[in-house]
């Protein structure tokens, strides 16, 4: 996969680039990742890219005659999905995450200070995601927690004993609780069945373990998760219990 960001603080970048899951995609030709900065598009000797808004009020406004022009200076011409990272998007969720680590090629765009010009959006923009309900400075760090999500999920990347198919929210549930060694600390132990060498066992629990936390967490997510006939009676049984 080819990643393009266009950003006013290129070096945000390079840290979490550099390290971990991304340097091994990086390294083992996996993710192909190059950073611009917009700054190299202003057309002008003090490398303005912002200006106050019409109308007034606060804040400045990334214009559109430097943003739209560098957007399609590393845009080709195909459908590349063009995303400008916004607190207005569609919510970044594990589902489409997915969905855009099956694309060849992603472009994002990082607003700053008020945001950008309405017209970026409407001649450059294919689609706009958030990170949440909330609203950060700039698009830098929400791009990054869009690139890990994804990247994570290209074939190869977390090897083949990548258990990412059982991380929370892959099959709509959260996942269980995990223990490794030691065997017994500060007086809480491991349940046996993860020490007792029987697969199917474990996967039982495992089931039904995730089950339950997302019952206990996040029952909303219930309502959408696939759930086989014995996984309904777990949680029948789960609800029974806890009126008792
Ligand atoms: N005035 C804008 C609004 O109310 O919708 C918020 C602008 S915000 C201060 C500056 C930039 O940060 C945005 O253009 C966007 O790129 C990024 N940003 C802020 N919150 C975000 C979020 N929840 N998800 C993704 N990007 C976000």
């Amino acid at each position: 996969m080819k990643i393009d960001v266009l950003t006013l603080f290129p070096d945000m970048f390079s840290a979490v680039m550099s390290e971990s899951m991304m340097w091994k995609a990086r390294e083992y030709g996996l993710l192909d990742f190059h950073v611009h900065d917009i700054r190299d598009y202003a057309g002008n000797k003090q490398r303005k890219v912002d200006d106050s808004p019409y109308g007034g009020g606060g804040g400045m406004i990334l214009k559109a005659d430097v943003l739209t022009p560098a957007i399609e200076a590393v845009r080709p011409a195909d459908k590349t999905p063009v995303i400008l990272l916004s607190p207005q998007g569609r919510v970044l969720t594990h589902q489409l995450a997915a969905e855009l680590s099956r694309q060849p090629h992603l472009i994002l765009v990082c607003g700053h200070y008020e945001g950008v010009d309405e017209r970026v959006r409407e001649l450059a923009i294919s689609d706009e995601i958030s990170i949440g309900d909330y609203v950060l400075t700039g698009g830098e760090l929400a791009a990054l927690v869009l690139i890990d999500a994804v990247v994570r999920l290209i074939p190869g990347v977390l090897g083949a004993e990548g258990a990412q198919h059982r991380d929370s929210h892959a099959d709509g549930l959260l996942e269980g609780p995990h223990y490794t060694r030691p065997p017994e600390f500060r007086g809480l132990g491991v349940p046996d069945v993860l020490t007792s060498g029987h697969h199917a066992e474990v996967d039982r629990w495992r089931r039904r373990q995730a089950i339950k936390r997302t019952w206990e967490r996040r029952p909303d997510l219930l309502e959408r998760a696939p759930l086989s006939e014995q996984d309904r009676a777990y949680l029948a049984q789960l609800k029974t219990d806890s009126e008792d």
